[in-house]
């Protein structure tokens, strides 16, 4: 556990940081740069997608892991986990949204000698915080390819919970009773992607026991609850893919949001280490050959 923890510190170490396109896109380099290295190290095969803005290219961060069942096996749609590597003007973007990449860093390499039915994609996103042009462009040449996933897994914002009550405010218009202790994990799906809210939920609760969870199934694509597409889930809605959010709730519960004080000394790791366990089991009962 202690290597465990070493290693998110030096992950954390290396991506928190303004990382901006406007303001610091050295940085928004460096940390596609770091992603791409640390994905090659656990053996995924990595490439990256130009996103072409403002006259400028920026790109979606992709490492790939095939099935290892041959022809049959690549034929069977990939899982997606993806996290935008971006941040607003200001903020060093600890929680948001460097948790989110942690948890793909950590699911890279907890899945490198695991054998898979289906292909698993990794995909770091430029520019969520730019209207999600990042996953958008993604979602949509997938759809133009006429390429089927099994589903997406979107991470944003996993590093921050407290269990003290009064931490956690409550989304206006969300038709669930939200307890008032910020410490569980927010699992927001639509109607296609049920079953993986369903999946997700059952795997935090036998693999990390710790770690609380409160689902949500909007109809549609979110419409009528603006607050539960606001990442890069949404774009996955929008091209008709299934696709789920997990995240500690933002601006809902971390009063660092967006802000320069969003820094790494107030992750809870734990809670960050029990959301990378609970993914990781989700992508090997999904992807994973079965024992
Ligand atoms: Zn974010």
């Amino acid at each position: 556990m202690l290597t465990q923890r070493f290693r998110i510190n030096r992950h954390l170490e290396a991506l928190v940081g303004e990382r901006h396109p406007e303001t610091s896109p050295r940085a928004l380099q460096k940390a596609a740069h770091y992603l791409t290295t640390q994905f090659a190290k656990s053996g995924w095969n990595t490439s990256s997608q130009l996103v072409s803005v403002w006259g400028k290219a920026y790109r979606n961060v992709v490492a790939i892991k095939n099935s290892d069942r041959g022809p049959q096996g690549e034929a069977l749609p990939p899982l997606l986990i993806g996290a935008h590597y971006d941040t607003v003007s200001g903020s060093p973007g600890a929680d948001d949204n460097a948790s989110g990449l942690v948890v793909l860093l950590e699911v890279a390499l907890r899945l490198r000698a695991q054998s898979l039915v289906r292909p698993v994609w990794l995909v770091a996103f430029c520019l969520e915080e730019q209207d999600r042009l990042g996953s958008q462009a993604f979602a949509s040449r997938l759809k133009a390819e006429r390429c089927e996933l099994a589903g997406a897994i979107i991470l944003e914002c996993v590093g921050f919970a407290s269990s003290e009550a009064g931490t956690q405010q409550i989304p206006p218009g969300v038709p669930i009773a939200v307890p008032t202790q910020g410490d569980f994990l927010a699992i927001v799906g639509n109607e296609s992607s049920r079953s993986l809210v369903r999946q997700l939920e059952q795997d935090a609760r036998r693999h990390a026991a710790k770690l609380k969870t409160l689902s949500l199934v909007v109809p549609g694509r979110g419409e009528a609850m603006p607050h539960t597409r606001r990442s890069d889930h949404a774009s996955f809605w929008d091209a008709g893919y299934p696709a789920v959010v997990l995240t500690d709730t933002a601006n809902f519960r971390n009063p660092h949001y967006h802000r320069e004080t969003d820094t790494v000394d107030t992750l809870n790791l734990e809670f960050l280490s029990n959301v990378a366990a609970t993914v990781t089991t989700t992508a090997i009962q999904i992807a994973g050959v079965r024992p």
